[in-house]
């Protein structure tokens, strides 16, 4: 695996490399490698001759600096991952080489209202700054195939919008969410969670998994509600939202249309760990 921590030098690697007529696939990541990612890079690797990994905790999208301040970083245990899932090219930049001319900027991504639900609702201008990022990315790659996690499934509609709007060449490739045994989604903020709060965050799949057996049965308030009351009791200290939700417009649902696809998308914090899952209902 090569690594650039210079975009120059990845943008010339990757001419050459286009010029003998490899297609590319990218994967970009906040870093702090678990299988889930290494899916993405298996995906990637499965359908291009290159594959692409970033590394980037992009301060632009964290609304809570806490949450910025506490992110992991474990590049080594990354670099180690990569290698042995066979990528081949790893882009590790600074603040500086993303945002040469500092994080603020004019540019004002048109993504319609999923910017503004559910995580858009709780964590204002998070997806200005994830389309800041991936655009950035995007200019620097020019990848065949972007390679993202249903694990964010609102990021990757937003991230889908971001790509018609600025590079509709690339291909949008969404990869299964990898789970833990207990059902549990990995995710890079499960380190800072204890043995004891790793398996009652597992109630979040649980609850999926029971709306996605229930729902042609039971009222989806009904439903939303026993979630909730289900994940304090679990260990949770707060739930954002449990939502089932028309796929593509994530507006809430009460009543379905017929032949609607519908989707639900949980948040909740473990202690002060925020975790988000989603399950798809049907379709
Ligand atoms: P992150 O490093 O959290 O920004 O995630 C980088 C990419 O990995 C995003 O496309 C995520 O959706 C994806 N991802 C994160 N967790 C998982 C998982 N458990 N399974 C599959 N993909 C994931």
């Amino acid at each position: 695996m090569i690594l650039f921590k210079k975009a120059l030098d990845l943008q010339l690697h990757l001419l050459h490399l286009k010029q003998e007529g490899c297609k590319i696939g990218f994967a970009p990541t906040m870093g702090a490698l678990h299988a889930g990612h290494i899916s993405l890079i298996e995906q990637s690797k499965h359908l291009c001759d290159i594959t692409v990994c970033s590394i980037f905790i992009n301060p632009t999208q964290f609304n809570d600096s806490k949450d910025f301040e506490k992110y992991p970083v474990t590049i080594a245990n990354d670099v180690f991952l990569l290698e042995n899932a066979g990528c081949d090219i790893l882009f590790l930049p600074s603040v500086s080489e993303i945002y040469p001319n500092g994080t603020t900027t004019s540019t004002h991504y048109n993504l319609g209202e999923i910017e503004f639900v559910l995580e858009g609702k709780f964590r204002p201008g998070h997806f200005q700054g994830v389309c800041q990022v991936v655009h950035k990315l995007l200019e620097l790659v020019v990848p065949d195939y972007l390679i993202i996690g249903q694990k964010d499934y609102q990021q990757c509609l937003v991230i889908k919008r971001l790509v018609e709007l600025v590079m509709p060449s690339v291909e949008v490739v969404t990869s299964p969410t990898y789970r833990e045994h207990s059902g549990l989604a990995m995710s890079s903020r499960n380190v800072r969670l204890n043995e004891l709060e790793k398996k009652e965050a597992a109630a979040i799949a649980e609850m999926l998994d029971y709306i996605r057996k229930n729902y042609t049965t039971s009222g989806f308030k009904e439903l939303a509600k026993y979630a909730t009351d289900f994940l304090l009791n679990a260990g949770f200290k707060k739930v954002d939202y449990v939502s089932i939700a028309d796929s593509e417009s994530l507006k809430e649902v009460n009543t379905p249309q017929k032949g609607q696809k519908l989707i639900v998308l949980i948040a909740a914090f473990m202690s002060d760990v925020r975790l988000i899952d989603n399950m798809i209902l049907n379709g």
